[in-house]
């Protein structure tokens, strides 16, 4: 048994490297960041190869949530960022067997031809639609709201976060602001609107910008590499080591690893959901569901040389109606300096998710022999690719679906009652980086003040951008 710590942090992605670079900041508090892999950095990895740089995890994040501006800057990470505003590079959604513009603010998405005169009626019908009661799909909810024709727009959304079925996720789970302002407002619109003019009042003389998507030049990779770096190996950081149970006796948090056994008065989780659920069992009363659904996906990254060119802008998403191979491509040549060697293009093809893992069975060849198929019929990509990797990431997107509200409860009535016990990480409360450092932030402030965390933070209105 080594000596007692103050916290013992498990699993050392973005979640568990931002609690320990918090709590390095605190005088005097040990911490001990056990991590089962031989890296850091959990779901973020970059590939670079013959002069392309890709992602098999996340590409970036946006650059709107403070807590992750805060980071950068203390991190010193500010400094190198690269970053494609949203204004510059515009999105597509694939259409009718092509790639629709979308245009990146409501207003002007509601001023574009993307849905009928009348179908736009039917979104104002909003004002007066009762709140939903129940738990119901994104599907059910937006169809019930504001009618059907915006179901595939929506579905393109929720591709390009969860690679998820907006038939399965649920509305409370993935948009709990949104549907916060329906409760309390009525309507979605006036509720929006309202909250606006607050805006607009409180923020008179600022300047509204789109955000940026922002990442680095060797890759997200440079995040965790930059989180990590300054750990103590052994003392701060202990690599290949797996927590297999945890245990709370006279008072410490107890967890058992390969590597020996490690006290601690706080314990941290910050895992994807389903891991942690398997270490909590046994913990408490039993959670309402042992596991939830994951949606995996490959990234197939694919570069292209002489007479090869990709519209301006970010990339695609396309909605299940569509049918097609790939649910999206990112134009990472585009967004990015020196994702491609000089004179090609880099794109970065998804594939899977959770309404098609079976593809996840099919060999590399004929996933890229697939893909390069798909992409063809949308993109001017003539010749054979002069690269081709596909990247398979081991874990997939946790999908917040039916029973998740409930799942959420559970977690924050086990954290008021096991003193010490602080949980979050991937598909807790949310999926994207921004979540994560948001709440990495809000547990290490109630470690500091030795506060539990009810787990509760207001249900921020996420702004949609496709
Ligand atoms: C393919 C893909 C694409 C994505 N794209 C984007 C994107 O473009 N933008 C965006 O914002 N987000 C994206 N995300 C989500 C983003 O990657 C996650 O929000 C984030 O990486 C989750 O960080 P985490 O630390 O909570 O979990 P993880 O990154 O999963 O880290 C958990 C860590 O815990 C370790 N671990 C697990 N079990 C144990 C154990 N028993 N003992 C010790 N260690 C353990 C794991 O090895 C891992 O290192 C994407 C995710 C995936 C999978």
């Amino acid at each position: 048994m080594k000596d007692i710590k103050d916290t013992l942090i498990i699993g050392a992605g973005l979640s568990g490297l931002t609690v320990a670079w918090k709590l390095r900041q605190l005088p005097e508090h040990s911490f001990l960041l056990l991590e089962q892999s031989e890296k850091t950095g959990g779901a973020i990895w970059s590939h670079s190869e013959n002069g392309y740089l890709a992602e098999g995890g996340p590409h970036g994040f946006l650059d709107n949530c403070p807590e992750s501006r805060a980071l950068l800057e203390e991190s010193g990470l500010e400094q190198e960022c690269v970053r494609a505003p949203l204004a510059r590079f515009v999105r597509y959604v694939c259409m009718n067997g092509s790639l629709k513009l979308i245009p990146q603010t409501p207003a002007k998405i509601l001023a574009a031809p993307l849905i009928s005169p009348l179908e736009k009626l039917r979104v104002v019908a909003d004002l007066w639609k009762k709140p939903l009661a129940g738990e119901p799909t994104v599907s059910e909810w937006v169809r019930y709201r504001f009618g059907k024709a915006l179901l595939p727009y929506v579905d393109a959304v929720f591709t390009g976060t969860y690679a998820g079925d907006l038939e399965r996720l649920v509305i409370d789970g993935v948009m709990p602001g949104v549907r916060q302002i329906e409760k309390e407002h009525g309507s979605v619109i006036r509720g929006l609107l309202k909250k606006m003019k607050g805006a607009r009042n409180t923020k008179k003389g600022t300047k509204k910008s789109l955000p940026a998507m922002t990442s680095f030049p060797q890759g997200m990779t440079r995040l965790g590499e930059r989180l990590s770096q300054d750990l103590i190996p052994g003392k701060e950081l202990l690599t290949s080591c797996s927590v297999n149970a945890l245990s709370r006796t006279n008072g410490c948090w107890q967890v058992e690893t390969g590597q020996g056994n490690f006290r601690a008065h706080n314990l941290v989780l910050a895992l994807p959901v389903n891991r942690a659920l398997a270490l909590l069992a046994g913990l408490g009363t039993p959670p309402p569901q042992t596991k939830i659904a994951e949606a995996k996906i490959v990234t197939i990254a694919l570069g292209f040389g002489a007479g090869a060119s990709l519209p301006p802008g970010f990339g695609y998403l396309t909605p299940e109606q569509e049918q097609r191979f790939c649910l999206g491509a990112l134009f990472s040549s585009n967004m990015f300096p020196q994702r491609a060697p000089a004179g090609h293009i880099l794109l970065e093809a998804l594939v899977g998710g959770r309404r098609h893992p079976e593809r996840l069975q099919i060999d590399d060849a004929n996933l890229i022999k697939e893909a390069v198929r798909d992409l063809r019929q949308l993109l001017n990509l003539p010749g054979e690719p002069t690269y081709s990797r596909v990247l398979r990431p081991g874990g997939g997107i946790p999908q917040l679906e039916g029973g998740y509200p409930a799942l959420l409860q559970w977690r924050n009535t086990l954290m008021q009652k096991e003193k010490g016990l602080y949980v979050t990480g991937f598909g807790w409360e949310g999926i994207g980086l921004n979540d994560m450092i948001k709440t990495a932030f809000r547990v290490s402030e109630a470690i500091k003040e030795g506060e539990q965390d009810s787990g509760e933070q207001e249900a921020a209105i996420k702004k949609v951008y496709f």
